[in-house]
């Protein structure tokens, strides 16, 4: 069972909106303004929210000279890498594969080195896909196109939503891990005295952490 704890946090100022409001108040932060610098270096706002569960989501400023594959990395980093599977985006028909086949004849997929300005524009919805077997899909949507000073982050998380809070199906208490078994045919969400006691076993257990891809494969949250 799912306890709310909604809200998505500005990590400029750290104050607490909504998903409406929160693009608004980004635009107008005043800690965020102070910290960025003008110029003449093209920046992508960029709204990642889970495809299936849209209370997952981040916003991010990514350089317009950084590549599918660093947005790739910053992606798995945050949300996604439990043991390196493949990964794709889909940008209007057409797919960039992390591992494209080399074979000219049979490769039809592009790869992901490519800058981030021949592919995006402002309005501009599209898919990433996480490990083709229990796939993770995410939605993402370039909000808006900024201008601002050289520098040397290529991906900034400007804010993303509060981690969702569970509670144990046996006890009410804070729930820590979910089985990763039972998880798709009910609530499965354990503190950690219950969970020894559930009959799948300790293996199945993941932790609850704060993405999307939570519960699946051997998900375990972000390294580090
Ligand atoms: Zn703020
Ligand atoms: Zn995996
Ligand atoms: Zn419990
Ligand atoms: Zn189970």
């Amino acid at each position: 069972m799912k306890k709310k704890n909604e809200g998505i946090k500005c990590n400029y100022c750290g104050e607490l909106f909504g998903k409406v409001a929160i693009k608004r108040h980004l635009e107008k932060c005043e800690v965020r303004k102070e910290k960025t610098q003008p110029g003449e270096e093209v920046y992508y706002w960029v709204q990642v929210q889970g495809y299936y569960q849209k209370e997952y989501c981040m916003y991010l400023d990514v350089s317009a000279k950084a590549s599918l594959k660093d947005l790739d990395q910053f992606l798995r980093d945050r949300w996604l890498e439990c043991c390196g599977h493949l990964s794709r985006f889909r940008i209007e028909g057409k797919i960039y594969d992390s591992d494209p086949d080399p074979d000219i004849m049979f490769g039809r997929n592009k790869s992901m080195k490519v800058k981030l300005n021949d592919v995006l524009y402002e309005g501009l919805e599209f898919i990433h896909e996480y490990d083709f077997g229990s796939t993770t899909v995410l939605k993402l949507k370039v909000i808006s196109t900024k201008t601002g000073a050289k520098r040397k982050e290529k991906v900034i998380l400007m804010a993303r939503n509060l981690p969702p809070e569970f509670v144990c199906v046996e006890c009410g208490r804070p729930a820590v891990q979910l089985c990763s078994c039972c998880i798709y045919k009910e609530d499965a969400f354990y503190c950690t005295e219950c969970g020894e006691e559930h009959e799948c076993g300790e293996d199945m257990m993941l932790p609850v952490v704060n993405s999307p891809r939570m519960g699946v494969c051997g998900y375990c949250g972000e390294k580090g």
